[in-house]
């Protein structure tokens, strides 16, 4: 009989792909472990029991070096995706967030201010702070500035904070240090808009392959990679999801989701009925607010169009 070595250790999920897990424990170890059967089977609504983030205890086998996650610790909070779109199933992307970070740039590419409020929604329906970054500022001229200052300014009286930076510049990034530090924060934005290259800047040992634009094309859509957890050199971890465009899965109310613009939200007290949509109803303090400016026209038309999404659902 080989004497028991197994020990019990507590650590966090860096990477999982799908069967296999790393687990990060005591000072920077990294361990692969699997899980053990019965687990799996556990939470049935979720294709993945276990996620990047997750706070796990698992038994550490001395002689294979391996361990077996026997237990995840409840979470804070986690994001989901959709399997599938025929699937009822969700994935679980990440949990214990304390920040999800949505990268933007103005032009090369330009990020529809739809896509970003509808990024916005979703982490506000996870209840998870959420902030912008806004990269490639060595590329504007005098318009781009201008709109650059115009959404910053949007977004700021709303209470959503925006970082300009540079990564050909290096302008920007204290500022983005300074916030990420001690925190564990996701990281989400469109290809090509420099997420990998940040990555990289925040961390140069990680050297990760970034592409032009063009270059996300070629690739297809086959290639599966998994969302995975990195350690920042200032203290903390941000987390990369690549290839995953957004988190659209949380299945909200029709009269809910104003609830998730915070500005519209606010005003919404003031409507004359209490189940108001902001559409057209009489004495809707929102569309008051829209035509008097105090609520961004833009902002109020990325409600329209996820109202209407939610409704062509139910026909
Ligand atoms: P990802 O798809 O979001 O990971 O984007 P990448 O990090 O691969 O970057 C896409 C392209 O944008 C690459 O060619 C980068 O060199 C370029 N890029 C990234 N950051 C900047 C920046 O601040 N300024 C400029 N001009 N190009 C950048
Ligand atoms: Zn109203």
């Amino acid at each position: 009989m080989f004497p028991d070595t197994s020990v019990l250790e507590k650590g966090i999920i860096i990477k999982s792909t799908g069967s296999r897990y790393r687990v990060l424990h005591g000072e920077g170890l990294v361990t692969e472990c699997i899980i053990k059967g019965i687990f799996r089977t556990r939470d049935l609504k979720t294709t993945n029991p276990v996620a990047v983030g997750d706070m796990v205890e698992f038994e550490f086998d001395e002689r294979s070096e391996g361990g077996v996650i026997t237990e995840v610790l409840d979470r804070r909070n986690y994001i989901l995706r959709k399997s599938s779109n025929l699937s009822k199933q969700s994935q679980i992307i990440a949990a214990n967030i304390d920040c999800v970070f949505l990268m933007i740039t103005i032009i090369m590419p330009e990020t529809p201010v739809e896509f970003i409020d509808r990024f916005l929604v979703t982490a506000e329906a996870y209840r998870i702070p959420a902030c912008i970054i806004i990269n490639k500022t060595d590329l504007y001229g005098k318009n781009e500035l201008g709109r650059m200052e115009d959404l910053i300014k949007m977004y700021n009286n709303i209470g959503y904070r925006c970082f300009p930076v540079s990564l050909v510049e290096n302008t920007g990034l204290d500022a983005l240090r300074e916030d990420m530090k001690n925190k564990t924060s996701l990281l989400s934005g469109n290809s090509g808009v420099g997420k990998s290259s940040l990555l990289n800047v925040l961390n140069p040992a990680l050297n990760l392959k970034t592409g032009d634009i063009s270059g996300y094309h070629k690739q297809g859509k086959h290639i599966t990679t998994f969302p995975e957890m990195h350690s920042m050199p200032f203290g903390g971890y941000v987390i990369d999801t690549p290839g995953i465009r957004g988190f659209g899965v949380v299945d909200m109310e029709r009269n809910e989701i104003y609830h998730f613009f915070p500005e519209i939200f606010r005003i919404s007290h003031n409507c004359r009925f209490y189940n108001c949509l902001h559409l057209d109803e009489p004495g809707c303090a929102v569309r008051k607010a829209v035509e008097k400016g105090e609520i961004n026209t833009l902002r109020y038309r990325s409600y329209i169009n996820i109202l209407e999404d939610e409704n062509s659902k139910y026909r």
